[in-house]
């Protein structure tokens, strides 16, 4: 839809790219840019010279095979296209990783920037080709289009996680994208990029990759030993890159092609010592400590489990005890027009929970476990939302749309209720948060253990976090690193994080009849609550009163501020069942009158006044970081939190704007004003 409607006029809209086919010398079918008049890649052999000029010429081969262990190594690209320079380059690091043993917990950050992506069938039919010409990207590509974003501005972060590869793909114009990179200065090894692959169109067809602000982000982006290379030798790009720094060489070009261009940042006053000091500070931090095992902590942990960091995870009582250990989680996001896309971290964290989930569904196949998320999709009935069926035309029909009357009624099995406005999230769906929690446990570098924590120290060197057992014994441990995820609880572990909004939340259960099931909603809802049927799964039973194997109902959730009391009350089951009632009264006669047979989970859910998540570290300290105040939104921004916060930690660029992360910082100024 984004294309089409007309009141897009606003320049953070997406415009997906027009693909023309025309046919080569030698027969064979190339696209083309119909806004630009430019191939795609060489009608020759495009892979090949993707490698001769990108690969080869940032010396790829040799510069990954000697990475230290856990070292990042960043490429930036102007114009992601058709992902042909990503998908080469990640076969060569997938090669270089079966050799290389000691490669296994290096890792590779590729990012790269678009502003007229290809559209995902049109990408499909590109990728075809390069499946049969090039056996060897088969699976990649199969991968790559699994994970290909819905077209929405902003970055969308893929993780290859048996790869260690992560790609960025930032959509939007790449001045702009590469502006909004976070350089944090004060890290004592702020991130860089390493190699760049500058690959859009030949300078006569499309000035704008190869203009002023370009080669200053390119200059504020990269340090001494920063590669570039690209196929072009126009004037406008060798005075840019000389310009910003970079010292060029015309070298032979590919195939036929007379030349070429490579560069690479100097500095004489940089020395080797330095280089090594940069590239070994990030693999100091080898053990981390993180305090609450609720979806945050779990995320934190798993995220950086990942990134080859040893993870004691601790929690005063179970993991999943607090808040978020609901039967079921409906990840949803919260909507706004389309321009607002960019600075609101509930699209970007709902996009990115939902790739994650998945993949982490297959994990959970392999372990023959629950699967992590049921992907239902679910419909809002545009009860309490902050966008209208107009608006949501904006959105790529993949992300959002509007079902037709007859679709929204045999989706939902909703009868009598006025559907004609609607909005339909295809990639919704329940997150069961046992199975999350049990996919994170397994992993072999996650340690979860029971301990209540009362004191965080650090000094220079480490962290060291106080606790008492369960028998009431001390302990007390020490890290590299502390992450506090303890919500409305943080604040008591560090007085530095804000003492935050403590939101009481019920959500309500039953067991239908066969009869009730027949007549009950099919799909999740959203109205002024929601309301969504599940079944449940072995292992469910050891957080919440349910009959693993039957089907159960689902309402949530009421809302008392200033309540941390967690008892099962009655008045809000009856209010959960008036709410769902009077949004559709033909539920009247469905819902069960007798609340006193139903099952409840009341948590607490940490708000800021900004309504902002918590994630960054703190002020006046070099270990003690914070994940926390997700309210009721944990399973949509969690995951993007948690891979944010780990990018920082580890000195790599972060998949949000440099705004958005002082937004989240723990210690923007509008934090310390007093609640309301
Ligand atoms: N690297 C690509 C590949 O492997 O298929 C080919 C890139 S193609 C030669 C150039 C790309 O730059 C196009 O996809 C085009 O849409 C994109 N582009 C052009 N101007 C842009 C801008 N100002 N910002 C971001 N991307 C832009």
């Amino acid at each position: 839809a984004a294309a089409t409607s007309a009141q897009n006029t606003h320049s953070d809209i997406i415009i997906p790219a027009k693909i023309v086919w025309q046919t080569d010398d030698t027969g064979n079918k190339v696209p083309v840019s119909g806004e630009f008049g430019d191939v795609y890649f060489s009608h020759a052999d495009g892979l090949a010279e993707s490698r001769y000029v990108f690969l080869a010429h940032n010396q790829l081969p040799e510069r990954l095979a000697e990475l230290a262990p856990k070292q990042c190594f960043t490429i930036a690209e102007l114009g992601l296209g058709t992902g042909l320079n990503l998908l080469a380059t990640w076969q060569l690091w997938r090669q270089l990783r079966a050799t290389h043993p000691h490669l296994a917990t290096a890792r590779l950050h590729f990012i790269s920037t678009e502003k007229f992506p290809i559209a995902r069938a049109d990408l499909t039919q590109i990728l075809a080709l390069w499946g049969e010409r090039a056996p060897e990207l088969a699976a990649l590509i199969e991968q790559f289009l699994a994970a290909y974003p819905p077209l929405i501005a902003g970055c969308h972060r893929l993780r290859f996680f048996e790869d260690n590869l992560t790609v960025d793909i930032w959509l939007g114009d790449a001045a702009t994208s590469l502006s909004q990179l976070a350089l944090d200065t004060s890290l004592a090894a702020p991130p860089s990029i390493d190699a760049w692959y500058l690959d859009g169109f030949a300078p006569a067809c499309n000035s704008t990759l190869w203009a002023d602000q370009i080669f200053a982000q390119m200059q504020r982006l990269s340090r001494p030993h920063t590669t570039a290379a690209t196929y072009s030798c126009a004037g406008v790009v060798k005075r840019g890159l000389q310009a910003s720094g970079f010292i060029i060489k015309k070298v032979k070009g590919f195939g036929r092609k007379r030349e070429m261009l490579t560069a690479i940042m100097t500095d004489p006053d940089y020395s080797e010592d330095i280089e090594s000091e940069h590239n070994s500070h990030n693999s100091d931090i080898s053990h981390s400590i993180v305090i609450g095992a609720g979806v945050s902590g779990l995320l934190t942990a798993w995220t950086l489990a990942n990134h080859g960091i040893h993870v004691t995870l601790l929690d005063k009582l179970a993991p999943l005890a607090g808040a978020s250990g609901n039967p079921r989680a409906l990840l949803a996001p919260k909507m706004t027009p389309i321009h607002h896309v960019e600075e609101h971290l509930h699209s970007i964290g709902y996009l990115y929970s939902s790739r994650l989930y998945r993949q982490l569904n297959n994990k959970a196949a392999q372990q023959h476990t629950a699967p992590v998320l049921e992907p239902t999709g679910a419909l809002d009935l545009l009860m309490k939302a902050n966008i209208g069926v107009a608006q949501i035309a904006d959105y790529p029909d993949e992300m959002a749309t509007t079902l037709s009357l007859k679709q929204a009624q045999d989706i939902s099995g909703l009868k009598e209720q006025d559907l004609s406005e609607n909005l339909y999230l295809p990639q919704s769906g329940l997150v069961n948060p046992q199975a999350l929690k049990n996919v994170i446990l397994a992993h072999p570098l996650i340690q979860f253990q029971q301990l209540d924590v009362n004191d965080i120290s650090e000094t220079a060197k480490e962290v060291f976090v106080k606790g008492s057992h369960q028998d009431k014994q001390t302990l007390t441990l020490s890290a590299d690193t502390v992450v506090i995820c303890a919500a409305y609880e943080s604040h008591q572990l560090d007085q530095r994080i804000f003492d935050c909004r403590k939101i009481r939340g019920q959500l309500s259960w039953f067991t239908p009849s066969a009869e009730q099931l027949k007549s009950l909603p099919t799909i999740p809802l959203k109205y002024s609550g929601y309301c969504t049927g599940f079944t449940a799964k072995p292992g469910d039973s050891e957080l919440n009163d349910v009959v693993e194997g039957a089907a159960h109902f689902l309402l949530g959730a009421s809302f008392i501020r200033n309540d941390t009391n967690t008892d099962i009350r009655q008045d809000e089951h009856q209010m959960s069942r008036d709410k769902l009632v009077s949004a559709i009264p033909e539920m009247q006669s469905i819902i069960p009158t007798d609340t006193a047979l139903w099952q409840g989970r009341a948590g607490i859910r940490t708000q800021t006044p900004d309504y902002h998540p918590i994630v960054g570290q703190l002020v006046d300290s070099q270990r003690i970081w914070v994940v926390s105040a997700m309210g009721a939104k944990g399973y949509a921004l969690a995951p993007i939190g948690a891979e944010a916060l780990a990018d920082m930690m580890l000195g790599s660029f972060a998949p949000l704007s440099a705004a958005m992360l002082s937004r989240l910082s723990p210690n923007r100024t509008r934090l310390q004003t007093p609640l309301t």
